[in-house]
């Protein structure tokens, strides 16, 4: 049985329905920010319960527009060393300075090391959601920000319909980003949403988006802004798989059912799936393991032996390197290995098993059954 890591799904149904809507969006000859655009935020924004969503081009221009919007020019920002380089780069590409923090054993940023290190000069927390789980120290960290006038911003690219207390991730801080990058659990091609309750962020980030043009039709230029922009065809795509998410929520839902059964209640044979606490609901957009303490073979040798012996597949780690040791940001502020230990060990334990939409149960099984196979 060939399993691969992950698998984009766009049902031939909508597929149709897109080539139709290609047609008249080419026809009618408005091409970016129209009435697909424009729905696609309203419907997200419906979706997440922000007054507010402002689609864009990326998930890394939907983190870079809140930080200018809230002016961390000149001040710092504390980010979590386990994300993606965007998270830590959209702080610089702001003029902000990152703070890298330790994370906890469920991946996500760690309070006590978010307090160590407020600075004077500190603007903001950025939390990220990793694999798709809201972690439930994100009320710690609201109170910290309270405390300290600080803003939260979610980068929320893992995390379309994942919740906390059966509150939507999005709506925890000032401003949250979602990326509908390809392997994200819902795609638009290319693009990102940003959602927000805050007037003036959101008036704001319209301005950024396009050029920092004060008015889409005037040609006053009243921000640094940039093209920000996403197009008409990419936000139809957006809507066709928004009308999916929730059943790809569920199908992924259902694949992390399996693996917990097969793995705890079975026995993890040399893993063990990072807990999630029963408040909070993931997308599973990683089903995220860690192997055991004692097991010799190492990760990269793992997914060879999975790949090669039984053509499964496994998922990009979330991360395979913190991002403190990442050359760029290891060179940029001279960080050493050993300063942020959790992260540091997290990164190098953990395994992402696949989880795609239309996996069967079948399928599930055999990459548990393959996976005890290959580490014993
Ligand atoms: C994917 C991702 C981004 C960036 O999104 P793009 O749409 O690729 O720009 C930002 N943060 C995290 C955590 C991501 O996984």
């Amino acid at each position: 049985m060939k399993i691969p890591a992950a698998k984009i799904y766009f049902p031939e149904e909508e597929r149709k329905d897109l080539l139709k809507q290609v047609d008249e969006i080419l026809e009618s000859g408005q091409l970016t920010l129209g009435k697909y655009t424009r729905e696609f935020e309203e419907r997200f924004a419906a979706y997440v319960g922000t007054k507010y969503a402002v689609a864009v081009n990326s998930g890394t221009s939907a983190l870079e527009i809140p930080l200018r919007a809230l002016d961390v020019k000149g001040h710092s920002v504390i980010v979590p060393t386990n994300t993606f380089f965007a998270t830590p780069a959209s702080v610089v590409h702001a003029g902000g300075e990152v703070i890298f923090s330790d994370v906890t054993e469920n991946l996500c940023i760690d309070p006590e090391s978010v307090k160590e290190n407020i600075k004077k000069d500190t603007k903001g927390v950025i939390v990220v959601h990793i694999g798709g789980v809201v972690p439930p120290q994100i009320k710690e960290i609201q109170e910290i920000c309270e405390d300290h006038n600080l803003f939260l911003i979610e980068d929320a690219a893992h995390a379309h319909g994942s919740t906390l207390d059966g509150k939507m991730a999005g709506g925890f801080g000032e401003a949250a980003a979602f990326s509908f990058y390809p392997t994200k659990v819902m795609t638009s091609g290319e693009g990102g949403m940003i959602t927000t309750d805050d007037k003036k962020i959101y008036e704001r980030a319209l301005v950024f988006r396009d050029q920092g043009k004060a008015g889409f039709f005037g040609n006053v230029h009243t921000e640094m802004g940039y093209n920000w922009r996403l197009s008409e065809i990419h936000a139809a795509v957006g809507l066709s798989q928004f009308a999916r998410l929730e059943a790809f929520i569920a199908d992924r839902r259902k694949i992390a059912k399996i693996y917990d059964e097969e793995l705890n209640e079975r026995g993890g044979g040399g893993v063990t799936p990072i807990k999630i606490p029963p408040e909070v609901k993931s997308n599973y957009y990683k089903y995220v393991v860690m192997l055991d303490e004692g097991i010799e073979i190492e990760r990269a040798e793992l997914k060879r032996e999975l790949k090669e012996k039984y053509e499964v597949g496994l998922s990009g780690e979330v991360y395979e390197l913190p991002c403190h040791l990442q050359p760029i940001f290891k060179d940029l502020y001279g960080f050493t290995e050993g300063v942020f230990p959790v992260a540091e060990d997290v990164c190098k334990r953990q395994v992402c098993l696949p989880v795609f939409a239309t996996m069967t149960e079948e399928q599930a099984k055999y990459v548990v059954d393959s996976l005890k196979e290959a580490l014993c």
